[in-house]
Formats: structure tokens, sequence, C-alpha cells
């Protein structure tokens, strides 16, 4: 079976093999070392120094991440932006929310470009402390312009914190830009590994001593920054995740690295898309405002969801549904994982044989 959802994805024999690795304590050396290994080539996916950046590994979800994120970078006293344009944004309020932390919304529709000029004028009427964002909206598809937003939020003085899940490790990230102050993402998307694992970045320079009131006791990510800084850890992790990310991320390197990422991803959703093209399937995106990594496509009007999942199940692939509104209206494709030229080729035919 080949994932075309977003996460998890197809493994590489090479990284499930990892899976098999010997049993270790998470007390012992060697995983102290294991995690300090995946910690570097993290901050190599984009080139970080560990000086100015601190990553953070945790056992959990994508989500886990995200929300270690929001509880701990977030001071008593902070005043926080949430742009949303799709669940992942919407999902951002939820924990804001549930954790009794203030927040206002730059709300737009699912799909939607964020509209700069009223984010312009929401940042310019009060003085936000922090601002978050999903890179990638992997409701849609859409790649928010994650550039232009942070350069907004620098003008008036607020630190950005991305859910960049779903592009970390294809998509550019400006992390030279100083507003943004962390990003969170996981395993088991763009880089290729397995779910359990997921991670957050922090600007070291920023967390030295505003840290935020301690709003959980499992998520707090300073607890962690510590720890692992000292090769440590507060809780058991996910050790046999561990041993197939750091095969994922061997992987990766030797494969060429996030430029060359993106241009796999790239490559095969140009393929898919002309398949579609010429099947009368329409993307719900313009190429030009949609990611490499994940895309829409409008369903036909002769056939559900169902009918289409169920066809390319019955030939070897998962497709992913829309959400909400999107329900009955879109089905979505994702090109992460390990996924050979035969396999697109049998893509080709199964969606041939679907929609023809
Ligand atoms: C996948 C995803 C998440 C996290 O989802 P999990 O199911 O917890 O891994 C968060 N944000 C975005 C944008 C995602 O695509």
């Amino acid at each position: 079976m080949i994932l075309l959802n977003p996460g998890p994805v197809t493994l590489s024999n090479r990284v499930r093999n990892a899976l098999s690795g010997p049993d270790l304590c998470h007390r012992e050396e060697e995983f102290g070392l294991l995690q300090q290994s995946i910690r570097d080539k993290l901050l190599g996916v984009y080139n970080l120094s560990n000086e100015n950046w601190a990553p953070v590994l945790l056992t959990g979800s994508g989500t886990a991440a995200v929300e270690a994120m929001l509880i701990s970078c977030i001071p008593e006293e902070g005043q926080t932006l949430v742009i949303e344009n799709g669940v992942y944004g919407e999902r951002m309020s939820e924990m804001l929310k549930s954790y009794a932390i203030n927040y206002d919304r730059h709300t737009n529709e699912w799909g939607a470009n964020i509209d700069i000029n009223s984010l312009r004028v929401m940042l310019s009427k009060k003085q936000y402390s922090h601002a978050v964002l999903v890179h990638h909206e992997t409701t849609t598809g859409r790649l928010n312009e994650l550039s232009e937003i942070s350069e907004l939020c620098a003008r008036y003085g607020t630190k950005l914190l991305v859910d960049a899940v779903s592009s970390f490790g294809a998509e550019a990230i400006p992390f030279e830009n100083e507003t943004i102050a962390a990003c969170a993402a996981t395993a088991n998307k763009c880089l290729h590994g397995v779910p359990g694992t997921s991670f957050v970045l922090l600007r070291r320079s920023l967390f030295k001593d505003t840290m935020a009131p301690r709003r959980s006791v499992y998520l707090d990510l300073f607890k962690y920054l510590k720890a692992q800084d000292g090769e440590g850890t507060p809780f058991t992790q996910s050790v046999q995740s561990f041993y197939a990310l750091e095969e994922a991320l061997k992987e990766f390197f030797d494969q060429g690295g996030r430029k060359s990422r993106y241009e796999i991803y790239k490559q095969r959703m140009l393929k898919i898309s002309d398949v579609l093209n010429s099947l009368r399937i329409k993307p719900f995106l313009p190429s030009n405002v949609n990611s490499v990594v994940l895309r829409s496509f409008l369903l036909p009007s002769a056939k559900t969801y169902e009918e289409v999942h169920r066809s390319l199940k019955t030939q070897g692939f998962i497709i992913y549904a829309g959400q909400n509104q999107y329900r009955d209206k879109l089905f979505r494709i994702s090109l992460m994982g390990d996924i050979s030229n035969k396999d697109l080729s049998d893509l080709e035919f199964a969606l041939g044989k679907t929609f023809s």
C-alpha cells in the first residue's frame, strides 16, 4: 500500500529496518548520543547553528509539538494573534483557548490567501507579543507567505511561532528572519520517519530568561531543553522512533538534502497534476500558491469521495478526504515518502481507471 495522505508516509526499507535496533534504556549514554545526533541533523536540514537554535525532541505527534510550542513560548502577559486559513490554524486557537491564554484571531477563508492589509491593520492597532501561523496549511495545500508575514511581524515587534509540521524538510523557511522565534515539526512527514517523534526548534536568544509560566508538566519545552542540552531526557522517549528518525535523516542527506527533496516532490506533483488534468480533474489552487507537499483536487460531479477512495485503495493507494465544507468537494494527494517511479506509473494507471 502506498500512502498519499499527509503523513504518516510510506517508509523506505532503510527506515523500516532501523526500527529493529537494539533495546535501549533512555537513561543510558547511548541514548544521549542518539538524541544528540538527531538534534544535530535536524539543524543541518536548514544549515542552522547550535549556537542560535535549539532543537527539542518530543514523543508525540505533530500536534504535541505545536501545543508544547504555544504553551511554553507565550508568557503570562503575552498578547497573541492567531492567523488562520484552515483547520490547523483554527486548532491553534483551540489550544490557546483551552489553556486560557489571551488571543485574537485573524480569520481568512479556508484556502484563501492571508489578507496582508487587514493583518497589517490588526498588528498596528494592538501591541501583539506573538503571532502564530501555519506555514503549509494542509487543509487545502496552500503555502502561506511566511517571508512576507514574518517581515510584517518584525515591523511591529511581534514574534512569530510557526507550525511547519507539513513543510519542514521540503519547503524553504526564512530562519534568518529574527522575528521567527520557534517552529514546530514532526518526524513522519517531509522527513520520512515514523510517527511518534516530533520536535520544536527554539531560537536560543529569545528563550534565556523569558520563559512562560509552567502550564503543563509533560509539554514544558524548557524542561526538555535543559535535559537535552545535557544529553538527557526528562521522560521516556520513543526509542525505536528515534532510531527511525536518525536513519531517515541520514537518508535525507544521502538524497541531497532539503532542496533536493523539494525538487523531487515538485516533479512528482507536476506529473500527477498533468495526469489528472488529462482526466479533466482540476486542482483547487493554482500551482504558484500551492506547496509541493500536498495538492487538493476538485471531485468530479459524477463521483463521490468514497467511490474515488475505494477505487484507489483497491489498487494500492490511500488518498485523503477534504475536511468540513470541503468533505464532498475535494480530495487531497500528498507525494511524500518512499515513492518510486514505478509507483508513480502505477498511480497514473490507477487514476486513469478511477476517473475515465
Ligand atoms: C499533520 C499536521 C499537524 C499535526 O498533526 P498530527 O496528526 O498531530 O501529526 C499539524 N499541523 C499541520 C499543518 C499538519 O499538516
